[in-house]
């Protein structure tokens, strides 16, 4: 066994039932094995709508500065945001993936039980760029003798293109390698499906197609075995509503990958199922789909499965594949017997009871 790793972590809670769910989060790593050799380290910091009350800052330079200087990763609650727009006040996670480089939000997208609707399992992984695309928000309004116009500018480069279909292509990988050592739908076939709209936007989509083309072309993807899948954006949408069992990995451009990550998590359910990871090189943060619920806030019935979900995504990240993969199994084991679930699933248990049900699993 390799000598015992200590992983710092740092913890986000944020706002509102981010504050429940992340010490979840917390409680499972610290509950895993020891015979997996892995110890953790907690560092707590401070974001989001309430820090920014406290202290005019939504993410406080100690956050960042610590997360760069001591952690290997962290998890991310949610944050509130106010209702009307504030000066000063600007998402702190959407600024933290700009500070680390986080440049992937990965999303797996993983079904219950069969249901009439989908009686195959549903098993994808959206791989959703982050950097660029629309969202470098560079917009102007001008007016013309026909009236008022607005332009937003739609950036797409070949080194982002090219890193995110990288990354969407090892996880295809790692994937099937869990694939054939659990013995869980062994045969299917890895697949990366690049969606885009290139027949439109030829230079933009095109250059986004093209590099995630030459990525996903390397050795290391042909040689595993990784099938290269094309769909263009709106028939992607069609055929992930109607066939979502037919998907792998999923990478898209910013805009796309939006749009597509919150559709794909309406066909499995509550959000407080759906785990993301914010990825860069080297650094992973966990954070679950849900926001900060402000309706069920402080009740203690919050579904923990999201936040426990992400932990075990952080892990992947940080090879940690083993811890990962107990922790998924141990969730499942959950869901599948059904009987202490949150109340978004139908049942009556408290975000405790559903957390300790999981660790008792483990
Ligand atoms: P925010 O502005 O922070 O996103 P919101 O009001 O949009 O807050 P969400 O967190 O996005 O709320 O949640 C939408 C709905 O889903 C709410 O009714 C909420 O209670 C429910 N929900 C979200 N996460 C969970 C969870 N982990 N467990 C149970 N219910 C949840
Ligand atoms: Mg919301």
């Amino acid at each position: 066994m390799a000598a015992a790793r200590t992983l710092r972590i740092g913890l986000i809670p944020g706002d509102g039932i981010g504050r429940e769910v992340i010490p979840a989060g917390r409680r499972i790593l610290e509950a895993l094995p020891a015979s997996l050799g892995l110890k953790f380290s907690f560092v707590d910091l401070e974001a989001g709508w309430q820090t920014f009350q406290n202290t005019g800052a939504a993410l406080p330079e100690k956050t960042v500065d610590t997360l760069k200087a001591e952690c290997d990763g962290a998890l991310f609650g949610a944050v509130s945001s106010p209702t009307t727009p504030t000066k000063g006040y600007s998402s702190p996670i959407v600024a933290l993936r700009k500070r680390l480089d986080l440049y992937a939000n990965v999303r797996p997208v993983k079904s219950v039980a069969p249901t009439p609707a989908f009686p195959d399992p549903i098993d994808l992984v959206i791989v959703r760029e982050n950097t660029e695309d629309l969202y470098v928000k560079e917009e102007k309004t001008y007016d013309t003798p026909n009236g008022k116009v607005a332009e937003a500018i739609k950036r797409i480069s070949e080194r982002a293109s090219f890193r995110i279909a990288k990354m969407a292509g090892e996880i295809a990988v790692r994937r099937q390698n869990v694939r054939n050592t659990t013995g869980d739908a062994v045969g299917k076939q890895a697949m990366v499906t690049i969606t885009h709209k290139s027949n439109v936007l030829s230079q933009t989509d095109g250059l986004f197609r093209q590099a995630a083309r030459a990525a996903l072309e390397a050795p290391q993807f042909k040689n595993a075995g990784v099938k290269i899948d094309e769909q263009i954006v709106d028939s992607m949408v069609y055929k992930l509503f109607r066939e979502p069992s037919t998907y792998d990995v999923v990478v898209a451009p910013n805009l796309y990958g939006d749009i597509l990550s919150d559709g794909a998590a309406a066909l499995v359910g509550s959000l407080g199922l759906v785990p993301s990871a914010n990825v860069g090189d080297g650094f992973a943060i966990g954070e679950p789909c849900h926001g900060s619920a402000p309706d069920i806030q402080g009740k203690g019935i919050a579904n923990p499965i999201a936040t426990l979900r992400s932990v075990a995504l952080m892990l992947e990240f940080l090879e940690q594949e083993e811890a990962a993969a107990l922790i998924y199994k141990a969730v499942d084991g959950n869901l599948a017997e059904g009987k202490l679930l949150s109340p978004d699933m139908g049942g009556k248990a408290t975000t405790d009871q559903v957390t300790e049900d999981v660790i008792r699993r483990l």
